[in-house]
């Protein structure tokens, strides 16, 4: 069975030319970039490299990428780091209540700790409204953290409006930009942002690496204490074979972006087109216009989210429910519940995220297979029983 995988926005696989770039850093130029001899310099070189290439994806300098993790450690930082920064004399962070779990949770712990935390709300399509930024923003504003675009229903968010807002105001803006970056154009200057988060397994590189952007002059605490990596703000020797890996995925990412969101523009329209068409009780979540190239978020009336994932799967199409994150733990979409979606139709939330593999015949295959579940499924719903 030929597997179809729609889940782009979990994760993607790491391209050939990437793994192949990162290779021998695993072997021959395995040095330590810290060393002084030519092995460690061959790898530190690599690494000046890699930030060059990621810098030139967003408009940035490379002095400004600060390589991490990946976009979880990019968030805790951005937040983390400006909080920690700021004591003293700022104590509020401006959030909305769609952000991913990294900055979410984030928040929350700096909540416990005494920081005040203003999560915005969202409208039905998953927008945030400039207007409430500058409402909420005061003198004590530390930093402002709005999502460029969301994961699970892949609404844009006005990040240039909202970045002038919060400079307006003096507070620093971050944008957790991991949706976007190397799939639509993410200019650092032309947003506005002093911090952005990117990961490299969401544009085709290695899991466990990605980048904080952090603008020439914003200020920011460390999280990571000991050896000077990263100009002293990212302790611990460096992940040399990672961060090649993201070097050379943002840079075919560059490359490639425009024509494949064009084309993946294409195939999502047609994914939408084709279940409205063939599926009755549909509800489309998101902004119709200002969404992700790749992303179709629909919640299927009457059936749960999970049982079709699951029979889908019996089939070999990869989808997901909500995101990656809340379909392991079965909570309801945070994201779909703030843009006033009823719990009954959030419980029924498919998500499909195409890609660089994604293929005309790939969408054929879920017109055929996944009406036929939604009617299995509806054919033995208690929650059918009384139809509105
Ligand atoms: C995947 C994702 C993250 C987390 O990135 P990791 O590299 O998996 O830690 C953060 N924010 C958004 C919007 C994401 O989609």
């Amino acid at each position: 069975m030929k597997r179809v995988y729609l889940d782009y926005a979990a994760t993607t696989p790491t391209r050939p030319e990437v793994v192949e770039a990162m290779r021998p850093y695993f072997t021959e130029a395995f040095g330590n970039p810290s060393s002084l001899y030519s092995y460690g310099q061959e790898a530190k070189g690599a690494i000046e490299t890699a930030r060059t290439k990621v810098a030139a994806l967003i408009n940035a300098r490379a002095e400004e990428i600060l390589f991490t993790s990946g976009g979880t450690e990019a968030d805790n930082l951005a937040l983390v780091g400006v909080a920690y920064a700021s004591e003293g004399k700022k104590d509020h962070i401006i959030t909305s209540m769609i952000e991913h779990h990294a900055v979410l949770e984030t928040a929350k712990f700096l909540e416990k700790r005494g920081f005040k935390i203003t999560y915005l709300p969202v409208d039905a399509y998953g927008m945030v409204n400039p207007d409430d930024v500058r409402k909420a923003i005061t003198p004590k504003t530390a930093l402002v953290s709005i999502m460029h675009a969301n994961n699970e229903v892949g609404t844009i968010q006005p990040i240039e409006e909202i970045g002038q807002i919060a400079k307006d105001g003096g507070a620093y803006f971050h944008t957790d930009a991991v949706q976007t970056t190397g799939h639509i154009e993410v200019d650092v200057n032309k947003l506005g942002v002093n911090l952005l988060s990117m990961s490299a397994h969401k544009l085709y590189g290695p899991k466990g690496v990605g980048a904080l952007y952090v603008r020439k002059g914003t200020r920011i605490a460390s999280l990571m204490h000991g050896g000077e990596q990263e100009r002293r703000r990212r302790a611990g020797t460096e992940n040399v074979p990672g961060i090649v890996g993201l070097g050379v995925a943002a840079e075919l990412a560059g490359e490639e972006m425009r024509e494949e969101a064009e084309r993946l523009i294409g195939l999502r329209d047609r994914l939408t087109q084709g279940l409205m068409e063939r599926i009755e009780h549909l509800h489309y979540n998101g902004h119709p216009l200002k969404r992700l190239p790749n992303n179709v978020s629909i919640c299927v009336g009457f059936i749960e989210g999970e049982s079709m994932v699951l029979n889908l799967d019996l089939d070999g199409i990869c989808v997901s429910t909500g995101s990656a994150c809340s379909s392991a733990s079965l909570e309801p979409s945070h994201v779909l519940a703030a843009m006033g979606l009823p719990p009954e139709l959030v419980h029924g939330t498919l998500r499909f995220t195409m890609g660089k593999w994604t293929t005309e015949g790939d969408i054929e295959r879920v017109f055929e297979v996944l009406p036929k579940i939604v009617a299995k499924l509806r054919a033995m719903s208690p929650l059918l029983k009384s139809p509105r």
